[in-house]
């Protein structure tokens, strides 16, 4: 059988389906994969974007932090692709149960899913470190320098940086919608990064999809493997 037919037919007869979704997802909206060839790692900056984008440096080096942050995490204007409104309408029928995304754009959530969980944090929301109030993205991006809270402190993004541990209730939550999953759907991520490979090792339930530019080392456990355009898989799908 083809293999979207396949992919369709599971879809079909799944009724708790969870989506775990990478970079890869994201690059469809032109959104560039920090570990891609043409990515941010390989892009000339003063300091490595590794280091740049780590706690440490945020502490030690605020301004040239949010010098780097405002120029290339500024994804506000990006739009949803045919993979995140495949999964909106999706939701809406009460067959896609969450969404588990190492993302940071926000574009599920633009799309209209509500059960979203941001392993890696979101551009959307931001803390005082001081005082812990929100400030939303167009402060942060339109503020001169480091942004400020008005009680003096730094507002820093709630983007997990290299040395952070990740966001406890989106992390435990996408583990637990995982582990209840009869359908798990795996697109855009490797596999190999922390952690993908740990929260995909939860899934206990009949079928695991893995739909992916390249192969991955979780391959052999699928139930179904796609190595082909998101997009192009997506938009095909009803
Ligand atoms: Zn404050």
């Amino acid at each position: 059988m083809d293999k979207i037919k396949e992919l369709q037919k599971i879809i079909n007869e799944s009724t708790g389906i969870v989506f775990f979704g990478g970079a890869g997802v994201s690059t469809e909206s032109g959104i560039p994969d920090f570990r891609s060839q043409d990515g941010l790692y390989n892009q000339k900056y003063d300091y490595p974007p590794e280091s740049i984008l780590s706690h440490t440096f945020f502490v030690h080096k605020t301004e040239e932090f949010y010098k780097f942050y405002k120029d290339k995490f500024n994804l506000l204007n990006y739009k949803p692709n045919a993979v995140h409104n495949y999964l909106a309408a999706l939701e809406k029928k009460g067959k896609l149960k969450a969404i588990i995304t190492q993302n940071i754009d926000g574009l599920h959530t633009k799309a209209g899913n509500k059960n979203v969980y941001e392993v890696h944090g979101t551009i959307y929301r931001n803390h005082c470190i001081k005082c812990h109030k929100e400030y939303d993205a167009n402060y942060v991006f339109n503020s001169k320098g480091v942004p400020k809270c008005n009680c003096g402190g730094i507002v820093k993004p709630d983007v997990v940086l290299y040395g952070e541990a990740l966001p406890e209730k989106d992390y435990i939550g996408g583990l637990s919608a995982i582990s209840k999953a009869d359908m798990l759907i795996v697109c855009g991520s490797s596999l190999t990064v922390y952690p993908a490979s740990g929260m995909v090792d939860n899934f206990n339930g009949k079928y695991l999809i893995i739909i992916n530019n390249t192969k991955t080392p979780y391959d052999y456990k699928a139930n179904l493997v796609i190595n082909d355009n998101l997009s192009k898989v997506f938009s095909k799908l009803k």
